[in-house]
């Protein structure tokens, strides 16, 4: 191992073959090849510092590996890595690196120092390079590990500084960079400091869980599914956030591809069709993904800055993290309870929130986080006064460590969450429901065990009808009822290259439709069993949703929408109906899959504790 760490210049066969391009667009890519450097090197931990956004300061320090003297010189060099050695190396990259092109693009354009310390050698090397001309190489006594300052990034670039956003909106990409790989590497322990102040901690003691709470603070961790599944020899592992963590925008889809951060058209898809029904329409998951896949199936070099990936099984790809998410919403019982007491609303309460990570509010309207503590600069400083840096600061890691010590257990609130009991939801727990009646002609309430539930009888009777229909349409057991004297209808350009695409999945469905000239369609027989619903709308409703849909079966499309329409038939709120039938409707709903939400997102139950009624009416005090 230690003999490929060797820098070596790469083959002309190879250079061609990793397709050149662009690096260092912002501030955050300088600091996202440099923590990959760090994390490649075998750091257990690596500190971020940034400054005006990055533009005018940027540290990367770790404990990894370190490089000699005798090679900082060609790890500067354009393709120059001691991660690849052969072509043949680029079909199954481990490394987060392979380009060999970070340092001297980063190098170009900015002003880099570099202290880096191999553990058996005494002295360290001190390298100064400036838009890539080398300014110092000497002796220098520092700690093991690297440490890369890159200062007044685009200096001699003035057009490409231009392009930079506000050192606020800057430093919230590095923000967002550097909390991936922390996420991605639990086993790291990283550091940021965002313009002076400490933004997160991380402990590096291997649990996903544990990063996303110290990252992403505790109300996120505690409002998360686990999911783990293996299939096709494609393993996911994650979390998907519950309900009160959707997102308005796909910000917070965050895949890891063995590790390798990514975005990916296919894994937002596969997750959203899988959150469809728990979610609301139009909203997104909060899902944190690795995909464990074999690597030669993954091609890492599509992308300059290796931010995409390409699958040549996508199928496989896709349809592992749809079960994967479908199966960890199903495994879940997703009612929400009810808070009389106001005062403490996220349970349980013990935990004192962290002294490092201070509760982020939600702001659900802007994707970028705007950095309270920064002061923004009316402009960025070209020449900042150069400070000798701080790399004799021998217990650079020590002092976290001992941080870590005092910290709080962040799990133990986690665990005290499952007590085994039987889900309400079970047929199991059928006889012990107590049905008490109806209120508002159209909520049920039912006792069970130490809960009170609240049943929306219109929510419920959806849900209940769409899975029906989903089923029968499934099992083709649909038939179709003939229209007696056929609807004729007009359908707009659009609508007829829509039919025209969908014209098989709709007869497969159980629809019949004619051509009869011009942009007019016969409509000779509809699906049966549709609840009479009227069988022109039942169309059109179906035709009409269809136009975005793509990638995803056309068949299944049709099938959701046909059933999402068979919701008409459910009865409204402000009804009154018997008991009898509210046991049929509860028996039926206990059967589902997924009976919390209805098609259409919202919630079918929630609940209140005994316990909740007993704080409120003074029975039981808080702690
Ligand atoms: P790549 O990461 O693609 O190999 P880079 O330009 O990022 O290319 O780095 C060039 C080489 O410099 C790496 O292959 C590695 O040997 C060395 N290097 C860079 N950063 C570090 C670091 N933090 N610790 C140890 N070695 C490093
Ligand atoms: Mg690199």
């Amino acid at each position: 191992m230690e003999d490929n760490r060797k820098i070596r210049l790469l083959s002309k066969e190879t250079i061609d073959k990793i397709a050149a391009g662009e690096v260092v667009e912002r501030p955050a890519s300088v600091v996202k090849e440099l923590v990959e450097n760090s994390i490649d090197s075998g750091a257990k931990n690596i500190t971020v510092e940034w400054k005006d956004g990055g533009i005018s300061y940027i540290r990367v320090t770790d404990d990894g590996c370190g490089i000699e003297k005798s090679e900082l010189q060609n790890a500067f060099l354009r393709h120059s890595t001691s991660k690849l050695v052969t072509v043949e190396d680029l079909s199954s990259i481990s490394t987060l690196g392979f380009r060999g092109e970070a340092l001297s693009s980063i190098a170009a354009v900015s002003k880099t120092e570099v202290f880096s310390k191999t553990r058996d050698i005494i002295l360290g090397a001190h390298y100064i390079v400036e838009g890539s001309e080398e300014i110092t190489c000497e002796d220098s006594a520092c700690p093991d590990g690297t440490s890369v300052f890159v200062r007044q990034l685009f200096y001699n670039t003035p057009a490409r500084r231009k392009f930079l956003k506000s050192p606020m909106t800057e430093g919230n990409y590095i923000n967002e960079i550097v909390s991936r790989i922390a996420l991605s590497h639990p086993e790291i322990s990283f550091s940021l400091k965002a313009g002076g102040t400490d933004r997160f901690f991380t402990s590096g003691n291997g649990s996903l869980l544990d990063a996303i709470y110290r990252i992403e603070g505790r109300s996120v961790a505690a409002d998360l599914i686990e999911i783990s599944h293996r299939e096709n020899e494609v393993g996911c592992f994650g979390f998907l956030g519950r309900e009160p963590l959707e997102r308005a925008n796909r910000a917070k889809e965050l895949f890891f591809v063995n590790k390798r951060s990514i975005s990916s058209k296919l894994l937002s898809k596969a997750a959203e069709d899988a959150c469809q029904g728990y979610l609301m329409l139009h909203r997104y998951p909060y899902i944190i993904l690795f995909i464990d896949i074999d690597e030669a199936l993954v091609d890492v070099n599509v992308h300059p800055r290796k931010a995409e990936v390409r699958f040549s099984e996508e199928e496989r790809v896709y349809n592992a993290v749809y079960s994967a998410v479908r199966e960890a919403i199903r495994s879940i019982e997703d009612i929400s309870p009810i808070r009389l007491s106001g005062i403490d609303e996220a349970s349980p309460d013990k935990v004192k929130e962290l002294p490092l990570q201070p509760e982020r509010e939600e702001r659900p309207h802007s994707e970028v986080m705007p950095d309270e503590q920064e002061v923004l600069p009316e402009k960025i400083p070209v020449n900042i006064p150069e400070k000798t840096p701080e790399v004799f600061e021998e217990k650079r890691f020590t002092k976290y460590k001992e941080r870590l010590e005092t910290m709080e257990k962040p799990l133990s609130f986690l665990e005290s969450e499952k007590n085994g009991q039987i889900s309400f939801v079970s047929v199991e727990a059928k006889k012990s429901h107590r049905i008490i009646g109806q209120i508002f002609k159209t909520y049920w309430i039912v006792e069970y065990d130490n809960d009170v539930y609240l049943l929306d009888q219109h929510a419920a009777h959806e849900k209940v009808l769409y899975e029906r229909t989903i089923k029968l349409l499934e099992k083709r057991e649909v038939f179709s009822q003939n229209l007696n004297p056929p609807i004729v209808i007009s359908l707009s350009p659009a609508e007829e290259d829509i039919l025209l695409k969908y014209q098989e999945a709709f007869e497969r469905t159980g629809f019949l439709i004619e051509p009869f000239g011009g942009a007019e369609v016969r409509l000779c027989a509809v699906p049966s069993n549709m609840f009479e619903v009227d069988p022109k709308e039942l169309f059109m409703s179906t035709l009409s949703g269809l136009s975005e849909t793509e990638g995803k079966a056309l068949d299944e499309t049709v099938l959701i929408r046909v059933a999402t329409m068979s919701c008409k038939a459910a009865i409204k709120g402000n009804t009154i109906i018997s008991e009898t039938e509210a046991r049929a409707l509860i028996d039926e709903l206990l059967l589902l899959d997924n009976p919390y939400h209805c098609p259409h997102g919202r919630p079918v139950m929630i609940k209140l504790s005994k316990e909740e009624l007993d704080k409120r009416f003074n029975r039981i005090v808080n702690i």
